[in-house]
């Protein structure tokens, strides 16, 4: 069997990557989300093993350590990882699998796993980003500075992508995604 094709969400934190994975899952249910690993505190509502598994500083550590990374990263103080288990039965088993990292996992990614399929999410104005931040609430204002800040030199690197999209309207967004993933699924059918 075929494996199971990798696409892979990055952008800016605040650019709409969930809401834009949720849609798309719901247009093609086969698509199965690996859940990361993360050393933030949950978020009010955030569920361990749904949105995350929070994992502390040392567990986390371990993991890095015996290899359970596909790919890790630091951002905004906070370690952040795509865990083997969650991908590799699923690839292997033909089943398309998608991801949603930083900047510094797609790259890993795209090392680890050459033929996964990268796709950027760009803001369709930089300040949208704060708007969107500051509207989650989830957020004080000094991470909210520190994402934004990295967001600045993340949005740099989204000529590194072969497929880019810019959610305004999210209708719209999820379309181009959605057809993306379309295009590349049926190409290795
Ligand atoms: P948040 O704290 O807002 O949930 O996530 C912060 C950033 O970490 C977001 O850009 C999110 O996409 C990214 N992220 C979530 N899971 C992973 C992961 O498994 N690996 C990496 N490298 N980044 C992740």
């Amino acid at each position: 069997m075929e494996p199971g094709r990798v696409f892979v969400i990055t952008g800016p934190s605040g650019v709409g990557k969930g809401t834009l994975i949720a849609r798309v899952r719901e247009e093609l249910p086969d698509l199965q989300l690996s859940t990361s690993a993360t050393t933030r505190a949950p978020r009010p509502g955030e569920v361990d093993g749904r949105e995350y598994h929070f994992l502390d500083e040392e567990e986390f550590e371990r993991r890095v350590q015996q290899g359970e990374f596909v790919e890790y990263a630091t951002y905004s103080g906070n370690r952040y990882g795509t865990l083997s288990s969650e991908i590799e039965d699923r690839i292997e088993d033909g089943r398309p699998v998608i991801l949603e990292v930083e900047l510094q996992g797609a790259r890993q990614i795209r090392d680890r796993i050459p033929d996964s399929v990268e796709v950027f999410i760009l803001p369709p104005t930089p300040e949208v980003l704060r708007e969107r931040l500051l509207s989650r609430g989830t957020d004080d204002e000094a991470a909210i500075d520190r994402r934004l800040e990295t967001a600045a030199t993340e949005l740099e690197a989204a000529g590194e992508f072969e497929h880019r999209v810019v959610n305004g309207d999210v209708e719209l967004a999820t379309e181009q995604l959605a057809a993306v993933i379309r295009a590349e699924l049926s190409q290795s059918t």
